[in-house]
């Protein structure tokens, strides 16, 4: 068989997907390339968000306890397909002791990450040989793109609201249709740093709830919720399925408990939701068809032991401080984040791949620009790097604005 006809085989959509790198791994697999060649300390890397802050300490006691005590059998055996059950009701508990909510374990899906948990969900709302449309804000994780095409589904893109990044009323509103199946929110944000507050979210839900009776079938908040303990300022992230019930929450222990290659999560479907129960089931059918049952074990009940540990803000607090000064002192201009660890900010000249290129080429300062988050002319700058990582880094970020000003005749 020649290779023409070799690929005639596989799918379009996986073949375009396997090969198109995303714009942040890219840089993130440069500066891995780049530090085997001048070495990881002239590497300054905000590309991706991966933790700096270690995992709390508990997370550590608690793989050494289960591997010490633990029947070996039980801990690496097979859990059942959406976790185990004292694992789901750890959790649900969790949830309900602080948000005054009545999961149970039913609710909830445990899942490799919050990747897993949107992509069965998109697939889980879509309808089988019928248009299905998921509304997102710009600017977006890009991967949503892929989590929804992936579906056979359409991502409908609503330009950003500027100069806050708040939720688009308007600009959702003129975006639903009768393919609508979900808006996907995801609060604190990633790239922007912004937290929705319940005013907003409450707008919203009168939104979805007078739009779902136009169009005559519900219309579900899919809430992308890996961030949602990294507030700073005393700010508080509010849940969206108090606000609004159709929600599917989307969650990760990925960045709270500094453990993204540990693939941990869940898909939380509100019990009063419409519809909620084949929701969970359909939920559960989208991980069988897609591989994603039963999340590994290990995790699973490090994760029960855990469920009320908290992250170390104050560690990304400092970063965020030091970034935000650094940056706008010499001239960078950007919204402070009010939760995550990114900071959008401005590119100079407006061309953010001219100048994520420049830093890179010039400096080894490697940031993301946000062309692939529908948002042109912004850098995302990942500070989940140590401290000292990040003042090293301020004079670069300094020279780098003077001497490209200077390159291209800017004032
Ligand atoms: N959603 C957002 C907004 C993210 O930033 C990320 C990871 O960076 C994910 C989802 C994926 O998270 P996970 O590692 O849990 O799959």
């Amino acid at each position: 068989m020649t290779d023409q006809n070799a690929k005639q085989l596989v799918s379009d959509f996986s073949l375009a997907y396997g090969r198109q790198r995303s714009a942040i791994r890219e840089l993130f697999e440069y500066g891995k390339m780049k530090a085997r060649e001048v070495g990881s300390a002239s590497i300054f890397d905000f590309s991706i968000g991966n933790p700096s802050v270690p995992p709390p300490r508990q997370i550590e006691e608690a793989f050494f306890s289960l591997l010490k005590e633990s029947n070996p059998l039980t801990l690496h055996g097979y859990t059942s397909a959406p976790g185990d059950l004292e694992v789901r009701k750890a959790i649900v508990g969790q949830i309900n002791r602080e948000y005054g909510c009545a999961y149970d374990e039913n609710s909830i899906y445990v899942t490799c990450g919050a990747s897993a948990a949107l992509t069965i969900t998109f697939r889980a709302l879509s309808i089988t040989g019928e248009r299905n449309e998921f509304i997102t804000l710009a600017p977006y994780f890009p991967e949503y793109l892929c989590y929804v095409e992936g579906n056979g589904a359409k991502l409908i893109v609503v330009p950003p609201k500027f100069p806050d990044f708040g939720i688009s009323i308007e600009g959702i509103e003129a975006a639903i249709t009768p393919a609508t199946r979900g808006i996907i929110l995801n609060s604190p944000n990633n790239p922007t740093g912004r937290v929705y507050t319940t005013e907003e979210l409450k707008a919203l839900g009168d939104l979805l709830h007078r739009k779902a009776r136009d169009i005559g079938r519900p219309i579900y908040i899919v809430s992308d919720e890996p961030y949602r303990e990294l507030v700073y300022d005393g700010v508080v992230t509010p849940f969206i399925p108090n606000i609004y019930r159709n929600t599917i929450v989307c969650y990760s222990y990925s960045k709270a408990f500094s453990m993204p290659g540990e693939r941990i999560g869940y898909a939380l479907v509100h019990p009063e939701a419409n519809a909620a129960r084949d929701i969970c089931d359909a939920i559960a059918g989208s991980a069988r068809s897609l591989g994603y049952v039963c999340a590994p074990s290990l995790i699973q009940r490090v994760v029960k032991l855990c469920v009320d540990v908290k992250p170390d803000l104050a560690s990304y607090d400092l970063n965020r401080q030091a970034m935000y000064e650094g940056l706008t002192e010499v001239g960078y201009n950007c919204v402070k984040p009010e939760g995550a660890f990114y900071m959008f900010v401005e590119a100079p000249g407006g061309n953010a791949q001219a100048f994520s290129d420049y830093a890179r080429l010039n400096y080894n300062l490697l940031i993301v620009p946000s062309e692939s988050f529908a948002c042109p002319g912004y850098l995302r700058i990942s500070y989940c790097v140590s401290l000292e990582r990040i003042k090293s880094s301020l004079p670069l970020f300094d020279m780098c604005l003077k001497s490209f000003k200077r390159d291209n005749k800017m004032k």
